[in-house]
């Protein structure tokens, strides 16, 4: 059985974050996932390094500030990761929703500029003739390869001691409290057995899925929401283009990664909520919801699309909590001390989910200190034989489909 001070679940950017600054801060620390790492939204997010101008806007002033620290920290630790900036246009409804999300903006000390509706439909072509379009701003931003990202922490976690290892996805795990007779957690998963004394849960939209299995409470409070990405083996904008307050409104990123180029589309925000992670979206209905998403506010974009492109769709997951949405707007993470939940039971067991890709690197500091600050001081080595040379996966991609568009919404098909 491997010994070690923390065993973290689930090596997507909060996970390996966390197992970063654990490691620095030098207690042995394991990390568990289903190889490859980074299988969910940390690979099949849009790229887009906030620099929180968005999350200011939308009067979330703490969720801006984490996304300036965790940007500001990306680039410290892989600066080339990070795309030049490009042009992000936010685009409104009406005048007056454009006006006060640029007052919110300036508001937190962030350059924006309001654009002419004429000048905005020459500078980003797809939004030409667009009905719903009346008011745009103009912020700078930067997309990032998160693959990339993870893929350079693996080394400075190898560095650090920090060991991963592969868990059968097909195993039920078996999470064991502290008792009166062992003062560690217990994990058995497949092949795996260790020891540790804390478990920080970090596998996002399936942290629901653990707590239950751990008897905590806190498991209904939580909930998955579905949301499609598209992502285009071509790029249809030079710029980001997002509609920060229109629900059914898809999103624009473009990227450019390992020698591909090409856009990822957020189809919009009447996800789909489920009670727990599935990890398929129903196809069809997905296909069948993107003209109409689409071509409503990018009239032009047949155009930059031309009769075929490849394509793929992947279902991305975020985790909700149900009975407070206050919590999510002004922290946009979730970081749970469930000792400190009145379940001394669970002592030494966290949840951690950090809402943004960006602000992880930020979010896993506090993380990481309210573990040590409850652990005392690093004790144990770690003694497993690790694995470091995890792939990390490449989700947006992979498994090109085709997909045919064309000038009539209705005739968007998968070939
Ligand atoms: C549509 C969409 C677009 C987004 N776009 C952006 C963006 O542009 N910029 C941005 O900053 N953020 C973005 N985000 C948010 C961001 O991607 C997520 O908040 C972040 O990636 C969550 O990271 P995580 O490590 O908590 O979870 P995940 O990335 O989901 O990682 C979970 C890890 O746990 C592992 N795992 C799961 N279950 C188990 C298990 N039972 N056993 C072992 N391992 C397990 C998985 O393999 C995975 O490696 C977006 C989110 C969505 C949904």
């Amino acid at each position: 059985m491997s010994l070690s001070d923390v065993i973290v679940v689930g090596g997507g950017c909060a996970g390996l974050f966390t197992a970063l600054e654990l490691g620095e801060r030098g207690y042995s620390c394991v990390v568990l996932d289903s190889s490859p790492l980074g299988r969910f939204a940390s690979t099949r997010n849009q790229g887009w390094i906030h620099s929180g101008s968005l999350y200011a806007g939308l009067n979330q002033p703490s969720v801006a500030d984490h996304c300036a620290k965790g940007n500001a920290r990306l680039r410290s630790l892989c600066a080339d990761a990070v795309q030049d900036a490009i042009e992000a246009y936010y685009v409104f409804e009406n005048q007056d929703e454009g006006r006060d999300f640029a007052q919110a903006i300036h508001k937190c000390g962030i350059a924006v500029d309001e654009i002419d509706l004429v000048d905005a439909m020459r500078d980003v072509p797809i939004l030409s003739g667009s009905q719903r379009v009346a008011a745009v701003l103009r912020v700078q931003d930067h997309p990032f390869d998160t693959a990339e990202v993870l893929a350079r922490l693996l080394p400075e976690l190898e560095s650090r001691g920090v060991v991963t290892v592969p868990v059968d996805p097909l195993a039920a795990p078996s999470l064991e409290p502290p008792s009166k007779r062992r003062s560690e957690w217990e994990v058995k998963w497949g092949a795996f057995a260790g020891a540790a004394r804390s478990v920080i849960l970090a596998s996002g939209a399936t942290i629901p899925a653990l707590l239950a299995h751990v008897g905590s409470t806190l498991a209904s409070r939580f909930y998955v929401e579905k949301i499609e990405v598209l992502t285009l083996h071509k790029v249809v904008s030079s710029a980001i283009v997002a509609t920060p307050l229109s629900r059914r409104a898809p999103s624009i990123v473009p990227f450019s990664v390992n020698g591909t180029s090409g856009t990822t589309i957020c189809l919009g925000k009447d996800d789909i909520r489920v009670a727990s992670h599935t990890d398929r979206m129903p196809r069809a209905e997905a296909i069948k919801r993107i003209p109409r998403q689409l071509y409503d506010w990018f009239p032009s974009l047949d155009v930059a699309l031309g009769e075929r492109v490849e394509a793929d769709l992947f279902c991305c997951q975020k985790l909700k909590r149900d009975d407070d949405e206050e919590v999510e707007i002004h922290r946009g993470h979730y970081l749970v001390d469930h000792a400190a939940q009145d379940q001394s039971r669970l002592d030494g067991l966290y949840t951690f989910y950090p809402g943004k890709f960006t602000a992880a690197p930020h979010v896993a500091v506090e993380c990481a200190e309210l573990v040590a600050t409850r652990l005392g001081g690093p004790t144990h080595a770690a003694t497993v034989p690790g694995t470091i040379g995890h792939v990390v996966a490449q989700q947006r991609f992979l498994q090109a489909g085709t997909y045919q568009f064309a000038r009539s919404p209705n005739s968007f098909q998968l070939i």
